[in-house]
C-alpha cells in the first residue's frame, strides 16, 4: 500500500507515542527529514511552519549549527562521561553554574536529568528523601491539578492528571491529590468572578491540606501556566495563594517549567511571569532547543543542605542516571542558553508574542472560535459548534482532526488537543512569520467551517 519504503519499514516496525497504532498502519507516518529557521521539511520536499515548535521545544529553531558545533566539539574530545562517585567534567559543571546565575535567586543547586519525566520522577525522590532527612517520613503525599501534564514514567505520571493516563496504565502509583485545574472559564462557575474563582481554588487547596493533615502532605506541583490542558492561563493571585499556602503547612512548592522555562512566556521562567517562588524548578525541552535530550532540576541551598547532611551520615544520594549530565547534551545546552540570551530572544517572545496575541484574536469573530487565550508565544484557539454556549463537540475531536489535517494541507503544524489549536512556535519566530502563522489558520478554519457547517 505505502510506496514509500520508509514509511512500509515505519508501519511493519514502530510503536509511536501518543498514537493509535492500529490507525497508524493504514494511515502511515508523515516523515520529516530536516529543519531551517521555523521551517521543517518532509520527505517530499514539501515546506512547513512548525508552529508547535515540535513539541513545546524548539526555541532556536531548527537549523542552529552553533549547537552543531558545540555537539561536535565535545564528541571529539570526550563523547561520555559520567557524573557518578565525585566525577565531573566541565559541560556538566558550566551548564549547572550557567543555570544559577539565569535563574531566580532561590536556586543555587542543579541536578540533571535526561527528560522531563525522569526529573519529575526524581523530585518526587527528592523531596521524599528530604522529608526522611528530616523526620519528617510521614509527609509523602502530592498535591497536582486535574489536567496537570508532568510526564509518564510510573510516578510522574502518576502526578499527570489526565484521566486516560491512569486508567490505561493503573496509576498512581504514588499518592497523589489532584486538585480543581486553575482556568475560569473550563472550571469556573456560573456567573463566578476572577477574585471569586481563585478564592475557591485557595479554599479547596487548603480544605484538602486540613483534611488530609498538613503532617501527610510534602509538595504541590505545577505548570506556571499549563501547556498539554490546552495553554490554561491561572486567574489572578492565584499562585501567590498556593505559595502563601505551602510556606503556611510546610509544604514544598515545585515549579513544572518544562515548557514554559527559558522565555516561554515572554520572561525567562513561569514563575517570574506570574511572580511566585518555588522551592524547585523543573526544566527540560527548550533547555537544549530538544536537539539533545537533557533535563535540569533546579532547587534551594536549604533543600541541598538537608539532603547533604543525610548523604554525610548514611552514605549517598543514591540516585542517577548513566546519563545524568551527559557531556554532549550539557554542551549543547550551554551553548543553546548563551544564543537565547544574546538574541534576546526572550524579549523576542513577548514582542512577537504580542503581535501574535492581537491577531489570534481577531479569529475571535470566526464561527468556530470559541476562546482564543495564551501569554508570550503559547497560544490556543478553541472550536466549540456554538459561541453562546461553548460547550464543546458532542463528537469530541471532530474539528480538530479535520484542522490538523487542514493545517498540513496549508503547509502549517499546529498541534491539535481535541478541538483545540495549540501555537507555540520556535521563539525566534519574526512579526512576519507569526502573522503568516494566523493567515495559515485562518485558512484553516475556514476549511473546517466548511466541514462541521458552521
Ligand atoms: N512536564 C511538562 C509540563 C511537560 O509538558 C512534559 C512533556 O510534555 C513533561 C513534564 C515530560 O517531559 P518528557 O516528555 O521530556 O518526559
Amino acid at each position: 500500500q505505502f510506496s514509500n519504503s520508509l514509511a512500509a519499514a515505519d508501519i511493519a516496525t514502530g510503536l509511536h507515542p501518543y498514537t493509535n497504532a492500529r490507525l497508524h498502519e493504514t494511515k502511515g507516518p508523515l516523515i520529516m527529514e530536516r529543519g531551517e529557521g521555523i521551517y521543517v521539511y518532509d520527505i517530499s520536499g514539501k515546506q512547513y511552519i512548525e508552529s508547535f515548535a515540535g513539541l513545546w521545544s524548539v526555541a532556536i529553531g531548527f537549523s542552529e549549527p552553533r549547537l552543531v558545533e558545540a555537539a561536535t566539539k565535545q564528541m571529539q574530545k570526550l563523547p561520555f562521561y559520567h557524573t557518578f562517585n565525585h566525577i565531573s567534567h566541565e559541560p556538566n559543571i558550566r551548564l549547572a553554574e550557567k543555570l544559577v546565575e539565569i535563574s531566580p535567586e532561590q536556586f543555587t543547586r542543579v541536578s540533571f536529568t535526561n527528560s522531563g519525566s525522569e526529573a519529575n520522577d526524581t523530585v518526587i525522590k527528592m523531596v521524599w528523601y528530604v522529608n526522611n532527612a528530616r523526620g519528617k517520613p510521614e509527609k509523602k503525599k502530592f498535591l497536582a491539578r486535574t489536567k496537570g501534564y508532568h510526564g509518564v514514567t510510573m510516578a510522574s505520571g502518576s502526578l499527570t492528571g489526565l484521566l486516560n493516563n491512569h486508567r490505561d496504565f493503573d496509576l498512581p502509583i504514588i499518592p497523589v491529590i489532584h486538585l480543581t485545574t486553575p482556568h475560569l472559564r473550563t472550571s469556573g462557575h456560573d456567573g463566578e468572578t476572577e477574585a471569586e474563582f481563585t478564592a475557591r481554588l485557595l479554599k479547596e487547596i487548603e480544605d484538602t491540606i486540613l483534611a488530609e493533615g498538613p503532617e501527610t502532605i510534602a509538595a504541590f506541583i505545577g505548570e506556571p501556566l499549563m501547556a498539554a490542558a490546552g495553554v490554561l492561563v491561572p486567574p489572578a493571585g492565584y499562585w501567590q495563594g498556593v505559595e502563601a499556602l505551602c510556606r503556611k503547612y510546610d509544604i514544598f512548592l515545585i515549579a513544572d517549567e518544562v515548557v514554559n522555562g527559558f522565555g516561554r512566556l515572554g520572561t525567562m521562567f513561569g514563575s517570574t511571569y506570574f511572580r511566585f517562588k518555588p522551592d524547585i524548578m523543573v526544566t527540560s525541552k527548550q533547555l537544549t532547543s530538544s536537539y539533545m535530550p537533557l533535563a535540569a532540576i533546579l532547587f534551594t541551598e536549604e533543600i541541598y543542605d538537608i539532603l547533604a547532611d543525610n548523604t554525610a551520615k548514611i552514605g549517598t544520594w543514591g540516585h542517577g542516571y548513566t546519563t545524568t549530565g551527559h557531556p554532549v547534551a550539557t554542551a549543547v545546552a550551554l551553548e543553546n542558553l548563551k544564543i537565547i540570551e544574546e538574541r534576546d530572544l526572550v524579549g523576542n517572545a513577548a514582542r512577537v508574542g504580542k503581535v501574535f496575541m492581537e491577531n489570534l484574536q481577531q479569529l475571535s469573530s470566526h464561527c468556530l472560535v470559541g476562546d482564543v487565550r495564551g501569554v508570550g508565544l503559547m497560544a490556543a484557539v478553541e472550536m466549540v459548534p456554538d459561541k453562546s454556549s461553548r460547550k464543546g463537540f458532542s463528537q469530541f475531536g471532530k474539528a480538530g482532526g479535520k484542522a490538523f489535517a487542514s493545517a498540513l494541507q496549508n503547509n502549517l503544524i499546529v498541534r491539535v488537543l481535541g478541538d483545540q489549536l495549540i501555537f507555540c512556535p520556535p521563539l525566534i519566530i519574526t512579526e512576519e512569520q507569526a502573522l503568516e502563522v494566523v493567515a495559515r489558520a485562518r485558512t484553516t478554519l475556514e476549511e473546517v467551517a466548511d466541514f462541521v457547517s458552521c
